[in-house]
């Protein structure tokens, strides 16, 4: 019998799983797709938000303000990148200064700190390419970037180490709830026995909520869709540039990724199918019209990628979280929309707490830190020499674009929930995330894929389950 089973390894799954993994608990993890940050985690903004947009008094108000304030030692802690930039809100009329004031209130009802309205002459000298119609603009300092599936990924890394157990490829079709447990049922009809049952599957947690509670809520699809810009475009901006809201969202924004990438977008569409990340030509048409309001000229030529998120937004407005009153022992933690990459830290905190004292479990005394990975470039030349000399397989670089070596990928594919398709160790050490997107190491990763793993090169996918990239011999060599 299991204590605590989570179903979903996005940030959601994995902030409260680490945190509970300090605990003496039996934990394990449900996750439908091959890899863990599949689903939403791994197509957003990336922001953390300072905290002015969400309602007073909202869950999301207070998570996104108490998590804002968690990340920087948190991603210290677990060794993920995040920069803390800071953001902008820019008016470009009079009109406009009505929303920033009313959002410098928000913020300031809502806890955040530090935050001044900005007025032009500064804003252009911080930031010269911004459009020259800048009226005033809120400054919130405490917003950063972050890198959502190397946090979430690290996460678990540091969950698995303590013992939580991650179980890829096991989709959730049922749960009967029984006398003070549970019985959770895979599609495949394996079978798991739980004290407790979080739902975290982003998307799909209404249909989770209903398998065992009469509390309903829905969660409807909204896609968001992206340009991201090759680093010869770093100088647009220092930060994060974001527009007036609109009633569909934060709207279009411009910002540096926590790589120095320039990130544009996202577009807002209710879409019915909930694993929707097809991106049109329609949505990158309409970024680039609505980007043109904060910078002018970007060039899109330089754009390296576009892809498309989910947002799962709640039928009740707000992150819907905790116990159901209805079913004892399940937690929810759903309607994880925009703010929820910026609030998971104290999400996962708060939940853990929860179930911490429903089970009354105690603190492990021998909790591990994540072992720290090795960036190869940050190195200096004499640490580089020493670590060649000892594994020469950091002396051959096997991305060109974000020079990553062998050594690092091999490290990704065997460290705890290690990368097994090529994507996967694009997300934990960044080997095609480059300018030439994987043209020209790609079939190098899926070698070394293929030779670590002992599995057939035909075998390796680029990314979700059936994303085969060779499927025969073309020629017959004898
Ligand atoms: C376009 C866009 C922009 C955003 N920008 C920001 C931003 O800048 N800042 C911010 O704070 N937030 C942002 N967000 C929100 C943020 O990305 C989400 O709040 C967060 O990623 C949600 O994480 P999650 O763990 O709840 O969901 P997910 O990451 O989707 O994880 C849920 C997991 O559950 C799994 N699952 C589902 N059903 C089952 C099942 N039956 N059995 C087993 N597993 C299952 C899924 O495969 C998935 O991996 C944005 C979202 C979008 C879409």
């Amino acid at each position: 019998m299991l204590d605590v089973l989570v179903i979903g390894a996005g940030i959601m799954g994995a902030s409260v799983s680490r945190e509970l993994s300090k605990y003496n608990l039996n934990i394990a993890v449900l996750e439908k797709e091959n890899d863990v940050s599949n689903g939403t985690t791994k197509a957003n903004s990336a922001i953390v938000h300072a905290g002015y947009d969400a309602q007073e008094g909202s869950l999301m108000a207070k998570y996104n303000v108490e998590g804002c304030a968690m990340y920087k030692e948190l991603s210290e802690e677990v060794d993920a990148p995040y920069r803390n930039i800071g953001s902008y809100v820019m008016a470009f009329s009079e009109e406009e200064r009505k929303h920033v004031e009313a959002l410098y209130e928000r913020g300031l009802a809502n806890g955040v700190p530090n935050m001044r309205i900005m007025e032009r002459e500064e804003i252009l000298e911080k930031e010269p390419n911004i459009n020259k119609n800048v009226v005033c603009a809120l400054w919130a300092p405490s917003a950063g970037v972050t890198g959502p599936y190397e946090l979430c990924i690290k996460l678990f890394e540091n969950a698995a180490e303590n013992g939580v157990d991650i179980v890829l490829n096991a989709e959730v079709k049922n749960i009967e709830k029984k006398d003070g447990s549970y019985k959770v049922i895979l599609k495949d009809g394996r079978e798991f026995e739980t004290k407790v049952v979080i739902n975290s599957s982003g998307v799909y947690a209404d249909k989770i909520n209903d398998m065992v509670s009469k509390e309903h809520f829905d969660i409807h699809p909204r896609i968001g869709e992206y340009y991201i810009l090759d680093k010869v475009e770093t100088h647009l901006t220092n930060s994060v540039i974001f527009q007036c809201p609109t009633e569909m969202g934060k709207g279009v924004l411009v910002a540096q990724t926590v790589h120095g990438n320039i990130i544009v977008g996202p577009t807002a569409h209710d879409v019915q199918d909930r694993d929707c990340v097809a991106s049109t030509q329609e949505g990158l048409d309409d970024i680039k019209r609505q980007a043109e309001k904060s910078i002018k000229n970007i060039n899109y030529r330089d754009n390296i990628r576009n892809f498309t998120g989910i947002r799962a937004e709640p039928s009740t407005g707000d992150f819907i979280i905790g116990e159901a009153k209805d079913a004892e022992g399940f937690f929810n933690i759903a309607g994880t929309k925009s703010p929820g990459l910026s609030s998971a830290p104290a999400i996962g905190k708060d939940v853990a707490k929860m179930v911490v004292e429903k089970l009354k479990a105690t603190k492990k005394e021998n909790f591990k830190n994540n072992r720290k990975r090795i960036h190869f470039m940050e190195l200096s030349q004499e640490e580089k020499a020493k670590l060649i000399e000892k594994d020469p397989r950091y002396g051959r670089i096997i991305c060109r674009c974000e020079s990553i070596t062998e050594g690092e990928i091999v490290d990704a594919i065997h460290r705890k929930v290690g990368a097994r398709t090529v994507d996967g160790v694009k997300k934990r050490c960044r080997p095609g995330a480059g300018r030439c997107q994987g043209g020209f190491c790609g079939p190098r990763v899926q070698e070394i894929l293929s030779r670590e793993l002992g599995k057939d090169l035909n075998e390796i996918v680029q990314d979700k389950k059936g994303s085969y990239i060779l499927t025969n011999e073309t020629k017959e060599v004898k």
